[in-house]
Formats: structure tokens, sequence, C-alpha cells
């Protein structure tokens, strides 16, 4: 696949853009002339650094309100042409795009509009440029691709073809059949954009929500299948117009354009005959979480120890050559590690005690890693002592680690190999915790769309609708990301400001990353109870809640009792009945929760309120230190 992307889609000024364009791997540029009027040079500078950069020019635009001018503004509208193509010589580009005409003068018409492009084809021609007519879905007479391709085979001019968009043709959901049908060489560039589904105005729609293939909800892998389907071998360029992407970070949209483009190439290569798309190992399948390591120091690890044995873990083994303790409980494994040395001691140093490391359990955890890499994934690697193991890691959230581990080569076997037992030094038989549920990561809102890519191309994942989570001071959104078998189930929650309790955590800790851990219990009831006795303070829910909880759901009052007493909160899906059970808060709001579902397939969303505002009474008042309390 040829890549691409318009300038319209980053943030910044034009040099920066290129920049960021360039170093995301793209090999082409559309120019927006807004960006190219806004920077003070001429075209001639703004090739030279696309061409310094390596990227190809695919593309000046727009060109508006063309076709079909009554005869009175018809050679106006033919003289600015004629400027455009001045300028698209000095860029070094050979491609205008012309949409379809939105004025109210346009007279509509199709053979006059044919008319108008074999005229505007001989002038280009001249010159040695293309012109790529493409419908808008909010065009005056023109709204329809099928239309739009009338129009260019009417005007049968080798200089004129058509421009595709999916964002256009999907918005409007028209045939993306029609496609198949279009000899390839009349297709002259195909852009691409998703959309999360939102029932307004098409215009507005398109100028403000559009997102990279992938982000949305819109079938742009169905539309590139049957771009790819007539054997198109041209460009696939992202054009994206997204209020958040123009305030976001240039290089990180950029990168997400890459990736989105890749990741797409690759779903269309798997299903139909294509040359697009470069072969890499399919979606990971994730069989669990290996397990999740936190970074502290000698200190804060004694805290942090006492709250895992109050949970029923015990120490099972200790590193070889690292500081670093192994807990267990069921299959779930956490890592307790102080070392001062490598990246651990360098996670610690930034953000404090942090689950900053993740493993999962893949298939084959060199093939997963290979994709992960062709999808623009940034690997790590450190130096280990001889004889222990290299996990495949990449960098995830804020910066953290994602190791790769399988049970075919030895890396399954890394507690064994990296570790040396230990005698059970606790008395605990256990809490009854099976498994991870769920592992919540914190972002900012306007990273969850980068990470949503990320988890959902690299490994077989599906994402979950968006929900709102109000907390007490502003809105939290909150997102799955989860696979079929739910042996891996992430929640991201984006905040906004920093007086939500994700947000305040964002800030207090120097950057997203894993807030909560969730583990699995057959038995809530019975955990609890032992939990109690272990010494564990669950999170103390509001009793309002109970009396609401109940009258919601219709509970027996003794089940209400027995969840009051417990502190135990309950929800209830079409599939069944979750219950939840908080620890408190430890460090800058990190905490543990226990769940158990009787088929329930949620996260507790509607209890989320309720646990933020109980964990937010817990916490220390902002800008109190922390010894004040
Ligand atoms: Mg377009
Ligand atoms: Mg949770």
């Amino acid at each position: 696949m040829k890549t691409s992307i318009a300038t319209v889609t980053l943030s910044g000024e034009l040099p920066d853009k290129l920049d960021a364009i360039a170093q995301a791997g793209f090999e082409g540029v559309e120019i927006f002339e807004n960006d190219f009027l806004a920077f003070d040079g001429s075209p001639a500078d703004v090739g030279k650094m696309a061409s310094d950069l390596g990227l190809a020019i695919t593309l000046f635009q727009p060109f508006r309100d063309f076709e079909g001018m009554p005869d009175a503004l018809r050679s106006r509208t033919f003289d600015r042409a004629e400027r455009k193509f001045d300028v698209m010589q000095e860029l070094g580009t050979d491609m205008v795009l012309v949409c379809s005409n939105v004025s109210q003068a346009a007279l509509g018409g199709i053979d006059r509009a044919a008319a108008d492009f074999h005229e505007l084809g001989e002038r280009a021609a001249r010159r040695g440029l293309k012109v790529g007519y493409e419908a808008l879905a909010w065009g005056r007479y023109v709204n329809d691709h099928r239309d739009a391709w009338e129009i260019v085979r009417r005007a049968d001019h080798p200089s004129v073809g058509l421009i595709l968009d999916s964002f256009h043709s999907l918005a409007r959901k028209i045939d993306i059949n029609s496609i198949r049908s279009i000899p390839k060489e009349k297709i002259f560039i195909v852009q691409l954009a998703d959309a999360p589904l939102i029932d307004m105005d098409l215009l507005y729609w398109s100028r403000h929500f559009r997102n990279m293939p992938g982000e949305g909800d819109l079938p742009v892998t169905e539309f590139a299948a049957a771009v790819a389907s007539t054997g198109y071998d041209g460009y696939f360029s992202l054009e994206i117009f997204n209020d958040q992407f123009r305030g976001g970070s240039t290089r990180a949209i950029a990168a997400d354009g890459h990736r989105s483009l890749i990741y797409l190439a690759d779903q269309v290569r798997s299903n139909v005959e294509t040359a697009i798309g470069v072969p890499m190992p399919s979606r990971a399948v994730v069989k669990g979480v290996g397990f999740v390591e936190f970074a502290t120091d000698e200190d804060e690890a004694a805290e942090l120890v006492a709250l895992l044995k109050a949970l029923g873990f015990r120490k099972a083994a200790v590193h070889r050559s690292k500081n670093v303790s192994l807990f267990k409980q069921g299959e779930i494994r956490i890592l307790v590690n102080v070392d001062t040395a490598g990246f651990a001691g360098a996670a610690y140093a930034v953000h404090g005690t942090s689950a900053y490391a993740l493993a999962l359990v893949v298939d084959d955890a060199n093939e997963a890693y290979r994709r992960a890499l062709a999808l623009d994934a940034e690997p790590f690697r450190q130096p280990v002592a001889d004889g222990e193991l290299q996990f495949p890691a990449i960098r995830g959230v804020g910066g953290g680690l994602i190791y790769l581990i399988d049970d075919k080569s030895p890396l399954g076997r890394f507690s064994e190999i990296d570790f040396e037992g230990v005698a059970d030094d606790s008395d605990s038989a256990g809490a009854g915790l099976l498994r991870f549920d769920h592992i919540a990561q914190t972002v900012a809102y306007d990273e969850m769309l980068t990470w949503l890519l990320f988890y959902t191309s690299i490994f077989e994942t599906r994402k979950t609708p968006m929900v709102d989570i109000i907390d007490p001071s502003g809105v939290v959104r909150s997102q799955a990301i989860e696979n079929e078998t739910g042996t891996l189930r992430l929640t991201m929650n984006g905040a906004e400001n920093r007086r939500t309790l994700a947000g305040h955590f964002i800030a207090e800790t120097f950057g997203s990353g894993i807030q909560h851990l969730a583990f699995s219990t057959n038995d809530i009831f019975a955990t609890s109870k032992i939990l109690r006795k272990q010494g564990f303070k669950p999170l103390h829910i509001s009793q309002n809640y109970y009396d609401d909880v109940e009258a919601r759901f219709g509970l027996d009052p003794d089940l209400t009792e027995r969840l009051k007493a417990e502190n135990i909160l309950y929800d209830r899906d079409e599939h069944g009945e979750y219950f939840q059970l908080y620890s408190g808060t430890h460090g800058e709001g990190f905490f543990f929760e226990i769940v158990e579902r009787r088929g329930y397939r949620g996260y507790g969303a509607p209890n989320a309120i309720f646990r933020i505002a109980a964990l937010k009474r817990q916490m220390r008042p902002e800008g109190v230190p922390k010894d004040a309390v």
C-alpha cells in the first residue's frame, strides 16, 4: 500500500506537519491549500521541504465550486483553475482535487459538468497535470461517487479521473460494491477516513468528527476491499478533519495514521487477493495475563506487599539476579520490583510506585512481537543476566511495558528460569482470587483513540461502546477492549480534567498508566470474609447506595443486607449479575478490585460514580501534603 496523509489532519505549522508525516513513515502528502497559504514561503519552498523529507506531494486541494457554473461565471472559474495549476507546478505536484460544486449558482446537468471537466482536462494536460473529481456528501447536485464517476466517464479525458473518499460514500450508505466496476486507471486517488456513528448534519460530522480507519464505526475495510478489487495500486491517503487531532500532538497523530493504514491493508489483504499490505502474522490471540509488575522502592514496597498479603497473595519466588519478588494466588502473578537499576528503577523515579509492566500470554510471543513491530510499535530491550530470559517487549500506555510470553517457548517457564522458589512465608491459604478479571488503564482523553488502535490492531480484540462515567468533578470516558473469551479485558478511562479521580491519577503519577487491577473470585462473600480476617480494609460505600440498588433491581432485602455488610457493589445486565468489592487507594490513586461475574459482561459502569465518590472521600484533599494526613 502506498500511504499518504493530508496536512489538514495534523496540528502545527506546515514544516512541523511535513516532518511528522515523514517521521511516521508516510510516502506521500496532500497539501491542503490553507496550510500552504498560512506558510510564509513560496510553493517551491514547500516542494523542496517535502522532497528533502522523501515525501511525494500526492495532490493539492481543494478546488471548489468548479463544474456546471453559468456562462457569466464560467470563464472566471477556469481562470481560477489556471492559477491553481501555476501553484501546483511550483509545488511539484501533478494532481488537483476538485470537489463537487456546492454553490447556489451551480446549474447542475451531468453533460454540462462532463464538458467542463473535458475542457479542464485539456488545460491540465497541456501542463502535464491531472484533475481528480470527488463527490462531497453534501454536494449541490453531485453527492454520490457513482454520479461523479459518470461525469468522469463522460468527460472522457485521460487527465480526468475519480477521487474516492470513504467518508463521503459511507456516510451516505452508498453501496460500495459500485466501486468494483470502475476501471482502476480512472481512480486517481483514494482518501480514507472513519468516523464514529453519530446522527448529525453530514457537513458538520465530516468537518469535526472524522477519525482514522479502525478508530470509528464505518465499514472502511469493506470500502478499501472494494477499491482493492479493481486492482487499484495507487495511494491510500488519510484525510481526517477532527478537532481533537488538530489540537493534539502532531507526531502522535501522524503515527496513529500510519498504523491505521498498515492495519487496514492487513485486514484487506486477508479478505481479498490483493497486493496491498505486507504479509504479517495475524492478530495475536491473548490467552491470559501472565503477570503485572510494580516498580517501587523498599519503603513503599512494604505497604504494597502488606496489601497483597491482606488480599491473600503469598510470596512464591524471588528473582535470581534482581530485587524482584513474585507473589501468587490462583493463576494471578504479581511482581514487585524494587531494583534501582534498569527500566523499573527509571519508571519508579518518574511515576512513583506504579504497575508499569504487563505480560500477555499469547500463542506465539515472537509472532506477536513481529506483528506489533510491523504496526509501528516501539520495541523495548534491556540487558539480562546470563541464562535469563529476554522477553519480547513493546512500549505501551504511558511508556510502560507489555511483555509477550507464550507456553511453547521457555518464556512460559519464566517463574522457574528467572526466579527461585521460596518457602511460603504466610499463614494464609488465599482468599479465593482466581485470575485477572480486568486491568484498568487511565489515560488522557486525547490518547484514547491511540491506545484503542494499538490494542485492536495488534491483538485479537474488539472495543465496546464508549460510556460516560460521571465523576463528581467531571466526566470520564470509559471504553473496554476485550477478546471473545474474556481472557483479556482492558478498560481505558479517559480523563479530561485533573479534578476527576482519573485526572488526578494522571497528574500525580506524571502520566497514563494502570490505575486498578481487578481479580475474579467465584464467591465474593466468602472472599470478603477471608479478606476481613486478614486485615483487608474494603472501600466504604455510602449506605444510601444500598437503598437505591435494592429498589432499582428489586433485590431481596437479605441480599441487600449482605451487600451492605461487606461493602459490595451490585449490577446486572441481560446476561447476569455482577458483584464488586474495592480496596482503598494506594499511593496516588491506585486500587484493587475483586469481582464475581455470574454471566455479566460489563464492568459495573453504573457503580463507578459511587466508587469514585468513596475513593475521593478517602483520599487527601488536593494540595494537602501527604504527611499532613
Ligand atoms: Mg476528501
Ligand atoms: Mg473495574
